[in-house]
């Protein structure tokens, strides 16, 4: 699967991010033999165990909702934050990410589903917020993130997608026309991540296709 995987998603040139939540970290050596490099995960705890114990060529992504409290366990390795979706959080991490010396990317995550549960900006609020949020010098804002909804009904995650996708463009041409590493859209998981990939995302985050259903 992961030869497979791979393959379609470098012939579109979009990054994949192995979502290795619950695993073991044999599950997360037996890829990164194959080359897989970028690993997800949405819990602190795990995350920064599992930074511990494997190569430290790894670049690990947050993709989960992340606390502020706990910001400071994965500033000094954290290589993307997903899921930055309020300014108070944003804050910390530039609080954090000072503290280690260094600036730490992440992605804006917006809001794209209809469900009340799912994390994240608004765009209306996200703009409101933007002027701030650039002005944090040690968080690089290296583009979006979102989640559709949980549906077999396809026209609604296109529509979804697509809407992220506008987002993206309307915040690079409004402020971040000049910031070359702006790029990414995050979207499409292992249920939806070809219709992200027609959407123009940038970058997946796969979990069970790759490692098996997690129970
Ligand atoms: C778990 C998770 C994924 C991966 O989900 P799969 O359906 O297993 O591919 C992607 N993104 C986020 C934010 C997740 O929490």
């Amino acid at each position: 699967m992961y030869t497979e995987l791979k393959n379609y998603l470098s012939s579109h040139q979009v990054e994949l991010v192995a979502v290795s939540k619950t695993k073991p970290t044999s599950a997360i050596t037996e890829l990164y033999d194959q080359g897989q490099r970028i690993f997800g995960e949405n819990r602190v705890q795990e995350l920064v165990s599992k930074h511990e114990e494997l190569p430290k060529d790894i670049q690990w992504h947050m993709i989960g909702s992340l606390q502020k409290n706990k910001v400071k366990y994965i500033a000094p390795f954290i290589s993307l934050i997903h899921s930055v979706g309020s300014l108070d959080l944003a804050k910390t991490i530039n609080k954090e990410a000072q503290k280690n010396d260094r600036s730490i990317d992440v992605l804006l995550q917006i809001k794209i589903a209809q469900e009340e549960t799912k994390a994240g900006y608004s765009f209306e609020n996200l703009t409101s917020e933007l002027e701030e949020l650039i002005a944090l010098e040690h968080v690089d804002i290296r583009g979006v993130m979102g989640m559709g909804t949980f549906t077999s009904d396809e026209e609604v995650t296109i529509m979804e997608f697509g809407y992220l996708k506008e987002c993206f463009h309307k915040l690079k041409d409004k402020h971040f026309s000049t910031k070359k590493n702006f790029t990414e859209i995050s979207m499409g998981m292992s249920g939806d991540y070809k219709l992200a990939v027609e959407a123009g995302s940038t970058m997946v985050r796969i979990g069970s296709l790759l490692f098996g259903a997690r129970y």
